[in-house]
């Protein structure tokens, strides 16, 4: 049975993602930013939290893990070298780990940038792939503690799992990504076309991820930057807004 992965918004622009395995009755949080509405969300459901997985130390990725774990009992897996700043792990897994929710197994990319150990969960059997924030839809993740040189790397590290994986990233930066995309390649018509739809589901207050590898193929220009110096020269674009 596939895995049930539902969207919960929190904070201004958070996503945490809610994973379900039924065969297993396992379900996990990724990045619970805040506890509260997480709880919220799997009682309603009738699920029990036994598990959280954080892709870095950030506090919008990490500040629900104690309130959910003092509820819960769950185990908390997350970047070893990031765990002097996540004091809250049980397991510290890096590049090539397999982590498993009940009866499905992810395996752990390092994908560092963002920070210095951020790392990403993917279920090759789902064709899903949990990235935080390394790539949003259309975008990648500011580059706090890493360089472009490593993002680029990141970015032929996730194209490399194919067109048809499901993206789940951790902010809607969609619409102002979108915005700065058009300004890079006026011309992409697959990008038109989908900044049209955007701004339609976005009128409607409605979510625009999780996306897909072969979308942000043809859309992302970070994942379409030819070059380090070209991702560079458009993340600091990007960054002066
Ligand atoms: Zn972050
Ligand atoms: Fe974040």
């Amino acid at each position: 049975m596939p895995l049930e992965i539902i969207r919960i918004p929190v904070l201004s622009d958070n996503y945490v993602w809610l994973v379900h395995e039924p065969t297993s009755g396992e379900t996990m949080a990724v990045d619970p930013a805040v506890a509260e509405p997480v709880l919220t969300e799997a009682e309603r459901r009738g699920w029990k939290i036994t598990q959280i997985w954080n892709t870095h130390w950030h506090p919008d990725h990490t500040g629900g893990n104690a309130a959910i774990k003092e509820a819960t009992g769950c185990a908390i897996t997350g970047p070893a070298a990031e765990s002097d700043r996540i004091p809250t792990l049980d397991r510290k897994v890096g590049e090539g780990d397999s982590v498993r929710l009940g009866a499905v197994e992810a395996r752990v990319l390092d994908v560092p940038a963002h920070t210095a150990g951020h790392i990403a969960y993917h279920f090759a059997t789902e064709q899903a792939a949990f990235v935080g924030d390394t790539l949003f839809a259309m975008g990648c993740g500011r580059l706090f503690e890493g360089t472009a040189e490593q993002m680029f790397a990141n970015m032929r590290k996730l194209e490399a799992l194919g067109d048809d994986t499901r993206v789940y990233c951790a902010h809607e930066y969609t619409q102002s990504n979108g915005r700065f995309a058009l300004t890079v390649e006026p011309d992409n018509e697959a990008l038109v076309a989908r900044m049209e739809e955007v701004n339609a589901l976005r009128e409607r207050g409605e979510p625009t991820v999780p996306t897909t590898i072969g979308l942000e193929k043809a859309t992302n220009p970070f994942m379409r930057a030819g070059s380090v110096e070209e991702l560079a020269e458009r993340r600091a674009a990007k960054d002066r807004g």
